[in-house]
């Protein structure tokens, strides 16, 4: 594989930038593997790179229906943070920032993660009360926090609104080690890593069965590239999980909505910072490019498009408006939707199903991409063992049943 590093750069520009080589193959499947995954998004090649890389598979196949970082991973507005309420989940999503500090080094691809801080207003005494709780929390379980007053808020982003606004600001939650990634990054660097380990990565090959063996375990996967045998198959297809597990006659408690996000045209550096506003639900960062990056919420029905309403837009931006009016004269260059699959209880499920050796890790909603890189470690971990990692043993299906839900619905607003 060719290594990146500064000397090959210069050598790369003195050549003309002819002579990179491919960063993947594109292999024809094989009749067999050890262990297929669903879904060539962030998850599922980072799931492959980690089942190669840590648990000595080789013989293993990533299914992409259309192009890999296509789905969710290349249409989300990359918050990464970890500060999460219950333990289960700041376990979880800690585990992925302690990942994506040195993911560069360990791939040796540039994803271009930045930890700037996000930053979380508060606007309402409830907001006060709640996130201090998240605060505390976070510190108990080991996560940087910081609650910040109104003032330290405006100091650590200037772009915020210094006047009256119909909610005013009264505080804010800090997480220095959060910040964003470059998110097409993320899904090359683990295509790139996983396919130097033999993976084979099947672009425009979409599962469409199921097959299961007389005694109920997998047994093969029908592509549109033809059937291929395999005895472990980890299902990684966000808003589409619950049609593909249904194949296997598994019924999730899965909802798929549209949920969209847009950028504006590139500026000059304006903004350090990511900032969430859940009250009146905006979320900004500025990219590399120099173009703002603003999230919308969810539409209200559930879909497959992957385009959301008009109004849900319109509706972000009278809040980027009002919480940053230096904006206010910027025009908006592209916006967009992904199908974003959603449990329950905000939590994502990542774990083994009623059938042998069928695997699932879904219900990420609109805050998966922190947690690729720790989600594919542990749900590789899962494929491998054929149980459950410590992190993730608690996001089972069986919670919906049982009752030990991870509400991180009702601790928060927005989970991005
Ligand atoms: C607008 C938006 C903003 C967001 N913002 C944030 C944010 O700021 N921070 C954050 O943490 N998260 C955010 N998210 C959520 C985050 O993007 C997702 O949780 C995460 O990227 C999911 O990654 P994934 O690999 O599981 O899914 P995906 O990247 O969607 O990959 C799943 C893949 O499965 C493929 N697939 C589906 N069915 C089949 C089949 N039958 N056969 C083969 N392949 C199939 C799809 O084509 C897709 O490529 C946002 C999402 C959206 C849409």
């Amino acid at each position: 594989m060719q290594r990146f590093s500064a000397l090959a750069l210069l050598r790369g520009g003195l050549t003309g930038q002819r002579r990179w080589p491919v960063q993947w193959r594109s292999p024809d499947p094989q009749p067999a593997y050890d262990a297929v995954i669903c879904g060539g998004g962030g998850h599922g090649l980072g799931t492959a790179y980690y089942l190669a890389a840590e648990h000595g598979l080789r013989r293993i196949a990533v299914l992409e229906k259309g192009w890999i970082g296509g789905g969710n991973t290349g249409r989300n507005t990359t918050i990464i943070r970890s500060n999460y309420l219950f333990d289960a989940s700041a376990q979880l999503y800690d585990h992925a920032l302690k990942l994506w500090e040195s993911l560069s080094q360990t791939l040796n691809y540039n994803v271009m993660f930045s930890p700037r801080g996000v930053m979380m207003l508060a606007h309402s005494v409830h907001d006060v009360q709640v996130f201090k709780r998240h605060v505390h929390a976070n510190r108990a379980n080991g996560i940087d926090s910081e609650w910040l007053t109104a003032a330290q808020a405006r100091a650590f982003c200037p772009a915020l609104n210094a006047g009256d606004m119909r909610y005013p600001l009264l505080g804010a939650t800090l997480q220095r080690r959060g910040g964003t990634a470059r998110h097409d990054a993320v899904a090359w660097g683990y295509a790139r890593g996983a396919d130097a380990l033999g993976v084979d990565i099947l672009e425009n090959c979409e599962l469409t069965g199921i097959r299961l063996s007389d005694a109920g375990g997998v047994e093969a996967v029908e592509t549109t590239r033809g059937l291929i045998r395999t005895p472990k198959l980890g299902v990684v297809a966000a808003g589409h999980t619950s049609v593909v597990m249904k194949m296997a006659g598994i019924d999730l408690p899965l909802e798929s909505f549209p949920l969209q996000a847009l950028v504006s045209e590139p500026v000059k550096p304006v903004f350090p910072c990511v900032v969430m506003s859940n009250t009146i639900h905006a979320y900004i960062s500025q990219s590399d490019k120099g173009e703002l990056v603003i999230g919308a919420g969810m539409d209200a029905y559930t879909s497959y498009t992957q385009r959301g309403a008009l109004h849900v837009s319109a509706h972000a931006l009278e809040a980027i408006c009002e919480l940053f009016p230096i904006f206010r004269r910027m025009r908006m260059m592209r916006n967009w939707g992904g199908i974003v699959d959603v449990t329950p209880d905000r939590s994502p499920i990542i774990a083994k199903t009623p059938v042998k050796g069928l695997y699932v890790n879904c219900g990420w909603g609109t805050g998966g991409f922190k947690a690729t890189p720790g989600s594919a470690n542990v749900f590789a971990w899962t494929i491998a063992h054929d149980e459950p990692h410590p992190i993730n043993a608690p996001f089972t299906i069986e919670r919906f049943r049982d009752g030990a839900l991870i509400d991180e619905a009702a601790a928060a607003a927005v989970a991005h």
